[in-house]
């Protein structure tokens, strides 16, 4: 048997290793590095995939971030509600940019924002929600948009790890995760649903000035070579990059099938263990498995070490949440103050996610999370 990895990008690669070649070698042969024709055309067919009007391709996912909150001019001091159970990222850019982020728990069984939380801690100075659609699935949007319009606040939709995931409103129209809100965001990191060969983001948006500032800014704030308008920063999705991105992106309805296939293998299988609780999933979104996350009971760090033993990669998203990170710490926010994030840290494990995970790897680890609940 093949070794069991996380996420085997090797083993995706060579099954499209001829076309990705082709175009890379394309981009080499002429040169146009730099937003280069591949990233026009990219940036076209992911706006189709995802039914929307403007794609601002970017550095990355964190930079797509702090993208966002500049495009919608947001000033220091601004206060930016946002889960304190996810990536750093989403905090960080808040913090660089000196806008106050301001911390509220997350939903236990669905990892994303917590609405009554939310409520509570809008103030006067509440400038924009980042809800993040963790591990794949779509944060409460409807309550959230309404929460937003109510409160005459913005919504950047962190969906690095959601692309592709569809959210149902109760009137039955569905929307693509990160193009929802005013602005959304997403990563092309390798190990993300749609990964390129390196670092990579983009921004979504149907709002037609805030796509255009949003590309200004990513482009030192100019239009036109060397006539700044804005202040803006250095922030490209290389020409390469999106080369590899086109390739894959006519296979990512085909790799969020294989996903789910694997997670409804687990379910399927894991239903019922004692101590240990399979990832629920919601009508109003679909689940695009980024990530695989059980939830175990006192024993997570035992099971952790026992699969590896085993051979088989488990990994915590994420151990530690924002609030007892020292660089976020705040003085008003001790140990307890978010329990449901505190206790997820302890309880989660992320399960091998990926594309290409053959069946006797799948029948493999399913047997021996079984045998360690024995
Ligand atoms: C990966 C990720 C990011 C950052 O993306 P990068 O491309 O690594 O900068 C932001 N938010 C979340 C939730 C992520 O998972």
């Amino acid at each position: 048997m093949h070794k069991i990895q996380m996420a085997d990008l090797f083993g995706q690669y060579q099954r499209i290793k001829g076309e990705v070649d082709e175009e890379m070698q394309e981009v080499i042969t002429n040169t146009s590095f730099i937003n280069g024709p591949a990233v026009k055309a990219f940036r076209k067919e992911l706006g189709e995939f995802n039914q929307v009007n403007h794609v601002i391709t970017c550095g990355n996912g964190t930079d797509a971030l702090q993208l966002a909150l500049m495009a919608l001019d947001c000033q220091p001091g601004d206060e930016i509600i946002l889960p304190v159970f996810t990536y750093v990222a989403t905090a960080e850019v808040i913090a660089l940019l000196k806008l106050t982020p301001v911390f509220v728990d997350v939903c236990p069984d669905r990892f994303t924002l917590d609405l009554e939380q939310v409520k509570a801690r809008v103030t006067s100075k509440t400038r924009a929600i980042v809800p993040v659609h963790l591990f794949g699935q779509c944060a409460e949007m409807e309550a959230l948009l309404a929460i937003a319009e109510k409160n005459n606040l913005k919504i950047v939709e962190d969906a690095a790890q959601s692309l592709g995931a569809q959210y149902t409103f109760s009137n039955g129209h569905t929307q693509y995760s990160g193009t929802i809100g005013d602005l959304g965001t997403t990563s092309f990191f390798p190990s993300k649903n749609l990964g390129c060969f390196g670092d990579g983001g983009a921004i979504f948006t149907n709002h037609e000035a805030l796509g255009e500032m949003a590309w200004l800014m990513a482009n030192h704030g100019q239009k036109v070579k060397y006539q700044h308008e804005v202040i803006g920063c250095n922030s490209r999705l290389d020409t390469l990059q999106a080369a590899v991105l086109r390739v894959k992106l006519k296979y990512l309805k085909e790799y969020e099938a294989a996903r789910r296939s694997l997670a409804d293998f687990y379910d399927a299988e894991l239903a019922g263990l004692d101590g240990l609780i399979t990832p629920k999933r919601f009508s109003d979104t679909t689940h695009v498995f980024h990530q695989y996350t059980l939830k175990v009971e006192e024993r997570r760090d035992e099971l952790k070490t026992y699969l590896a033993e085993a051979g088989i990669p488990a990994m915590v998203y994420y151990p530690f949440p924002l609030h007892l990170q020292k660089a976020y710490a705040q003085r008003e926010f001790p140990v307890g103050s978010f329990p449901v994030a505190e206790q997820l840290c302890k309880e989660v494990l992320s399960l091998p996610m990926h594309t290409e995970m053959k069946e006797e790897q799948r029948e493999y680890i399913v047997r021996k999370v079984k045998e360690f609940f024995k």
